[in-house]
């Protein structure tokens, strides 16, 4: 087994996405002249950085600062989240817009990748506070978002309310225009989709019933009576636990923010989740026990799903993860160190990239309804949602297998993978869905060609 690094790991995300991306380049086709053209296709469009002074309910005015990076629009405008974090920053906010761009290529979406975030504690703004935090960003941002141009999202602590605000800005900013389309994961009422906010969440389940459908896990067929431990319970991870629970699965393990708690027996999510709406934490669910607060990625199970924040993984706690299988809602939760010993162990990793990517596929069934000035039904949606999903799961596993194949026509190409895959000649999940979205986003920009 590889030994945890005795030097310090980089977590910076962009660096993390740039290796996953090295790792993914041999594997593309037609790599004559690539160095510009990776170039092209890794850096961002555009960043974007804003001053957003508010004032506070005590009277005094403090300064915040927020970014949008638009990654890629080569195959249409950038799409991606806001998140509200203390340690949001623009090295994060960058690799979450390449993901946005590999991941709208990868479930055929005809988005690019963005992403924005604002540096600030969510948890302790008032709620007219993060109104008008939220209102001077988009103020700020100006024309920098657009229904055609830049459509943001939920992400890290903003939900329907904060895009109701964004919409409503914009809409204020732009007078007489049709805007609903400008952002996504608005209120059903203000022209979302129902069944967006489990969306992320449904499309990751769907992803995990086809991947052990289709044998990716010997002995674990379907989710029926799998163990699932869970870190993370906001949007992604309590509509993730509902979905599993429901599909016969026993949740050993929920965590958040305050702590964890685990039962052998079984969590009840919908009970964890009223009492979490009632204290603020999971922490002392009545017949729970207390976990260390990165307990719950360590604990046995089937299958393993970190829904909370990034770098959650790394090559310190990876050698006691006992999941054979982990499901990234999260963005970015493993890192490349911790990718190495997991593959080494035989532990699957379903990328965020393929495993969260519901969210971006009902977000463009959002804006299509937008556009068209519809209202689709649940039903359609979900039964599109699933289709994308097994589809992209196809597809990214039988690259993997067809990478495994080629591996021998690559050899010359290996300095940049990593050890353990030159040893083992068995590229992970990650490598085969960034290899797919990759070589989309190339093929389309080599089909547009260089302007002027
Ligand atoms: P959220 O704000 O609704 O919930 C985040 C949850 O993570 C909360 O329960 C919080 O307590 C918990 N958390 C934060 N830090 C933690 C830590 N150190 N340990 C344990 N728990 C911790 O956010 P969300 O929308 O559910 O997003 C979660 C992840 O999923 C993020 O990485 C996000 O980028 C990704 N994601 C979300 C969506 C979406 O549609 N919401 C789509 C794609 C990807």
């Amino acid at each position: 087994m590889t030994a945890p690094p005795l030097v310090a790991e980089d977590l910076d995300l962009h660096h993390i996405a740039k290796a996953q991306f090295d790792r993914a380049a041999p594997f593309t086709s037609n790599v004559d002249g690539w160095k510009g053209m990776a170039q092209w296709l890794f850096e961002p469009e555009r960043i974007v950085e804003v001053s957003l002074p508010i004032r506070r309910d005590d009277g005094y005015v403090f300064m915040f600062r927020g970014f949008r990076v638009l990654h890629s629009t080569v195959r249409g405008p950038g799409k991606g989240g806001i998140r509200f974090h203390p340690e949001a920053g623009v090295g994060e906010v960058k690799a979450l817009a390449t993901w946005m761009t590999w991941k709208s290529a990868l479930v055929d979406i005809p988005f690019g990748g963005a992403k924005g975030g604002v540096v600030c504690d969510p948890r302790r703004l008032s709620l007219g506070e993060k109104e008008r935090l939220t209102r001077r960003f988009v103020a700020a941002l100006g024309e920098n978002i657009g229904p055609h141009t830049d459509i943001p999202a939920p992400d890290l602590y903003t939900d329907s309310q904060t895009m109701a605000w964004i919409y409503d800005t914009y809409a204020m900013m732009h007078p007489g225009n049709a805007n609903l389309p400008v952002v996504t994961g608005k209120p059903v009422t203000l022209g979302g989709l129902a069944g967006r906010a489990g969306a992320t969440a449904q499309g990751g389940v769907f992803v995990l019933e086809h991947y052990l459908e289709m044998g990716g896990i010997p002995g674990l067929a379907s989710l029926d009576g799998a163990r699932i431990a869970l870190q993370g319970f906001g949007n992604a991870g309590r509509h993730a636990a509902m979905l599993l629970h429901e599909a016969g699965a026993v949740i050993v393990g929920i965590s958040d923010s305050s702590g964890g708690i685990s039962c052998e027996t079984g969590l009840d999510p919908g009970m964890v989740g009223r009492f979490k709406d009632e204290t603020g934490s999971v922490v002392d669910v009545p017949g729970s026990s207390p976990l260390p607060p990165a307990g719950v990625l360590e604990l046995e199970c089937d299958v393993l799903v970190p829904a909370a924040i990034e770098c959650q993984i790394t090559a310190h706690n990876a050698p006691r993860v006992k999941a054979p299988i982990i499901l990234e809602l999260a963005n970015g939760p493993t890192t490349p160190a911790a990718d190495d010993i997991l593959s080494e162990r035989g532990i699957k990793v379903v990328p965020d990239i393929l495993a969260n990517a519901g969210g971006v596929v009902v977000s463009y069934f959002e804006w299509a309804q937008n556009i068209e000035n519809q209202q689709w039904d649940e039903a359609s949606v979900m039964a599109q949602l699933r289709r994308r999903m097994r589809r992209a799961t196809e597809t990214v596993m039988t690259r993997r297998v067809s990478m495994v194949e080629a591996i021998d026509v690559y050899r010359d190409r290996w300095h940049g993978l990593v050890p353990s895959q030159r040893k083992l000649g068995l590229p992970d999940l990650r490598t085969a869905a960034t290899a797919v979205a990759v070589q989309i986003c190339r093929d389309a920009t080599e089909q547009r060609g260089v302007w002027p």
